[in-house]
């Protein structure tokens, strides 16, 4: 038989963490179900500034704590991979590759994966030098030189981590612009290990048999191409949102983004969404932590009413 819970978190960031905090300490039965280590994106972030209550964390550190308080009141945590959920009105049933949990309440906190360019070569040389991940890989490219593609936060925060690792970054985004908060951008021009390749595409990533050697860009005012030779490639162009095994129950809009009220409520009643899966402006661990808590309230609250409801049917017979 499926083991039973109040309520099973799918996804272990900040946001998943936080609701089986609030929802354990609610004494509430709490699964937090994760295909990976808990911690989500904090474990690819090198330093965390943004954060209260901590001037500067390492993305991990701060995973871990936030682990440690997430389990504190006993929720646990169950390694594996959802595929599915069916609602089945006052108890859901999840589905994942070995298992099968029913639950009455699903908060869904699965979060998002850095988007891929698509481009020739870059699934090629995946882990030969092509990385979306700079805290995990940085380290190869130890005094060599890199790219990071994109103006973004992730890009420019990332390309200012790696800078104090590697030879040289250089920095390749599609319009002349950046994105990132202004902040993250004036650490990145201040530092001369960085330099900026603007209004460019890279078209291919170019290599040997085993390794990155350069990739190939056009600018898109001139049309002009050229090479930049280069040890590594740090893509990040954005985010997709994983809800690939919740598409059957129709709660997202046309990109794949879950969409919620103030509540973290779906159009599924028992059916929550938080954190960087739901369809929003700001995607942050402080915004994934708020609503982490509100949707671990809103959990406590609909198991009461279930069990006012069952109360009063049993009252009635
Ligand atoms: P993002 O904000 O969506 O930025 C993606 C960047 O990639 C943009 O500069 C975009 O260019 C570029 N891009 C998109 N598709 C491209 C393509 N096909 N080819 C070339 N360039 C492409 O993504 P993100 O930086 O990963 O950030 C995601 C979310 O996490 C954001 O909400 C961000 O604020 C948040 N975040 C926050 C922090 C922090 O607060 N410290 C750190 C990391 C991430 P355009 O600018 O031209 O659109």
């Amino acid at each position: 038989m499926a083991k039973q819970y109040d309520v099973v978190i799918i996804g272990a960031g900040p946001g998943g963490m936080t609701a089986a905090l609030y929802a354990s300490r609610a004494n509430l039965s709490v699964a937090m179900i994760d295909r990976g280590i808990y911690g989500g994106q904090m474990n690819n972030t090198a330093s965390i500034e943004n954060y209260p209550g901590f001037k500067s964390i390492m993305g991990p550190d701060l995973a871990q704590n936030m682990y440690d308080s997430s389990v504190n009141f006993g929720a646990e945590y169950v390694y594996g991979t959802v595929s599915s959920v069916e609602d089945h009105g006052d108890y859901k049933t999840i589905k994942t590759d070995e298992d099968e949990l029913q639950a009455k309440v699903v908060i869904i906190a699965t979060g998002s994966e850095y988007k891929k360019l698509g481009i020739t070569g870059e699934h090629e040389y995946g882990g030969k030098g092509v990385s979306y991940c700079a805290v995990c890989d940085g380290a190869f490219f130890k005094n060599k030189d890199v790219v990071v593609v994109g103006g973004g936060d992730s890009a420019i925060e990332e390309a200012s981590y790696l800078a104090g690792i590697v030879n040289h970054v250089t920095v390749i985004h599609r319009r002349d612009q950046l994105r990132a908060q202004q902040v993250i951008q004036d650490r990145a021009f201040a530092n001369d290990k960085i330099d900026f390749v603007w209004n460019s595409n890279v078209t291919e990533v170019l290599g040997d048999d085993n390794k990155v050697t350069g990739v190939k860009v056009v600018n898109n005012q001139t049309n002009e191409q050229s090479t930049i030779e280069t040890s590594g490639v740090f893509i990040y162009v954005g985010l997709l949102p994983m809800t690939t095994a919740f598409e059957d129950l129709k709660i997202t809009d046309a990109d794949g983004w879950i969409k919620t009220n103030d509540q973290m409520e779906t159009a599924i009643p028992g059916i929550y969404a938080i954190g960087d899966v739901r369809q929003k402006d700001l995607r942050q661990i402080a915004t994934a932590v708020g609503e982490g808590g509100i949707a671990g309230q809103q959990a406590f609250k609909y198991v009461e009413k279930l069990s006012d409801k069952s109360k009063s049917s049993v009252s009635e017979h």
